[in-house]
């Protein structure tokens, strides 16, 4: 193959592949198994484990009522620490529990649709995958998304997902009502009129005040997307962030550790006609990892090595997406990977990114994986990475075969020098005491979760981490 053609394909699988956070079906990584993941012994209860293979449990009794009725009722009668459970695409432990494992997965889809408010009332169990297109059917979509799809929208809900853009808010702020199934089986309604407190509180809950069973979405009319994705040079995009961040509806980009590149991933609304598909040989990003594993380590000139190898990918034309708006706003993620990421304030972020980097190659850290930079609007809901500060994100991921923890701890010493907010969903180490001067709102929040399950039945070992609860549910 002549090397520009597999230059050529190393790019558009790079890109098609949201930086080769990648389609890698032959070649897996699911890494060591970690002593959180439970074995399967026939004739013993199937053990849960998340997405990453990095948590894992065995729960006695797991449910997935068809509706509200059957819920309230399994969540009065529930055995050991209840915990609910989406489609387990959550780095840290928030979900495993050797009680009771909850699923909306039966109350799913859409249950009405306002055309006139652009609102439409679904079950919290309802897949993103499933919702775009079920909410194109009714005319509307969402404004924003994460980068994948795979999540349960009560799951995303929880934890605050978000994708890119300042003028949009994470999938919290786009709630305007919800239904909340609470430990003592209680149906509560709540919106910014009715329940307000709880509401605040229930719309980055962590499942840990009951299990929300619908929400209210404020969409807009269905849309087209067009993405453009190309390579340039790193700093030329931060001297022109602001202008770049505001000049599209969303705009993100990765930067390759170890070099000076970044994949620059901008999108608008309107059609145009996509760049053909290449077909992909092999694993792209495993085969940057190879390329680093041979040239990285050459003395003195290693890292200059495998700049020109990532920077070559440059000359190639940008690749174009196009489509409606839920199909063009999300990606496919297959290989393993583990993940941290930070809110840093916005204005904050290029100076974060650059110590970032900065800390990377002057400890010698071999990582390649492209670190991904996002902005997200401010919101009022009380847990959101987001509440009252427009942020910033910023995502580290290493492969789920190598090591991950000295490369995370030095990072989030970085992080935290900038007032960081970490992902609820992916990995951190900080506890109630450090989180509390994070949030404003938190004692309320603290003060709701206690009202509504004062018996700590929702909590598991890392969330009284988290809201630093000490004692156990009996
Ligand atoms: C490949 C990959 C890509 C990702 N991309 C993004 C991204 O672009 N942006 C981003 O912000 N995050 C991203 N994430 C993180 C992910 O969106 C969050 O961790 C999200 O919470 C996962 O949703 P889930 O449905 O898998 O929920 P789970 O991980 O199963 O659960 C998450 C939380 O939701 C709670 N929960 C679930 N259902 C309910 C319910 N009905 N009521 C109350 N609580 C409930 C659980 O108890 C738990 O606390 C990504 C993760 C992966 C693995």
């Amino acid at each position: 193959m002549r090397a520009t053609t597999r230059r050529e394909l190393l790019h558009a699988a790079l890109v098609a592949a949201g930086t080769g956070l990648l389609p890698a079906c032959h070649r897996t990584s699911l890494g060591p198994p970690s002593e959180r993941l439970p074995a399967y012994h026939p004739g013993e209860a199937l053990p849960w484990r998340n997405w990453a293979a990095n948590q894992g449990c065995r729960p006695v009794m797991r449910g997935a009522p068809e509706n509200e009725a059957a819920l309230a009722d399994l969540l009065r009668t529930a055995q050991g620490v209840i915990r609910p459970v989406g489609a387990g695409h959550s780095f840290t432990a928030l979900v495993p529990s050797d009680g009771t494992l909850v699923a909306c997965d039966l109350m799913s889809g859409v249950l009405s649709a306002d055309p006139d408010r652009l609102q439409a009332e679904v079950w919290a169990g309802t897949r993103l995958h499933q919702l775009g297109p079920a909410l194109q059917a009714v005319g509307q979509a969402m404004p924003n998304l994460p980068d994948i799809a795979y999540q349960a929208l009560g799951g995303a809900v929880a934890t605050s997902t978000h994708g890119t853009g300042p003028s949009f808010g994470s999938l919290s702020s786009m709630l305007q009502g919800l239904a909340l199934v609470t430990p003592a089986g209680d149906l509560i309604e709540c919106s910014l009129e009715q329940n307000p407190e709880i509401f605040q509180a229930a719309r980055c809950s962590l499942g840990a005040l009951g299990v929300v069973s619908r929400m209210t979405l404020q969409n807009q009319r269905s849309f087209d997307l067009t993405e453009t994705t190309s390579f340039e040079i790193l700093e030329d995009v931060l001297d022109e962030i602001e202008k770049r961040r505001e000049q599209h509806r969303h705009f993100e980009f990765y930067a390759f550790p170890h070099t000076g590149a970044a994949m620059v991933v901008a999108t608008d609304e309107g059609r145009r006609e996509p760049t053909p598909e290449v077909p992909v040989e092999g694993d792209p990003i495993h085969a940057l990892r190879d390329a680093y594993r041979k040239v990285g380590g050459v003395p003195l000139l290693g890292s200059r090595l495998y700049e020109s190898i990532v920077s070559d990918l440059g000359g190639t034309e940008p690749i174009v997406r196009s489509g409606p708006s839920f199909q063009v706003l999300t990606h496919v993620r297959i290989a393993r990977f583990r993940e941290m990421e930070y809110t840093v304030p916005s204005d904050a972020g290029p100076a974060c990114l650059r110590e970032i980097l900065d800390t990377i190659r002057r400890e010698r850290i071999p990582v390649i994986f492209p670190i991904e930079y996002r902005y997200v609007q401010r919101d009022d809901v009380w847990l959101s990475m987001f509440h009252d500060r427009d942020g910033c994100t910023i995502s580290i991921h290493q492969f789920a075969d190598e090591e991950y923890r000295p490369y995370f701890d030095s990072m989030e010493r970085v992080f935290r020098k900038y007032e960081g907010r970490p992902h609820w969903g992916k990995l951190h180490t900080q506890d109630s005491q450090s989180l509390a001067r994070l949030y404003p709102r938190w004692k309320d929040f603290l003060e709701v979760r206690e009202s509504l399950d004062p018996a700590g039945r929702m909590l598991n070992e890392h969330l009284r981490s988290v809201f630093g609860v000490t004692r156990s549910a009996s």
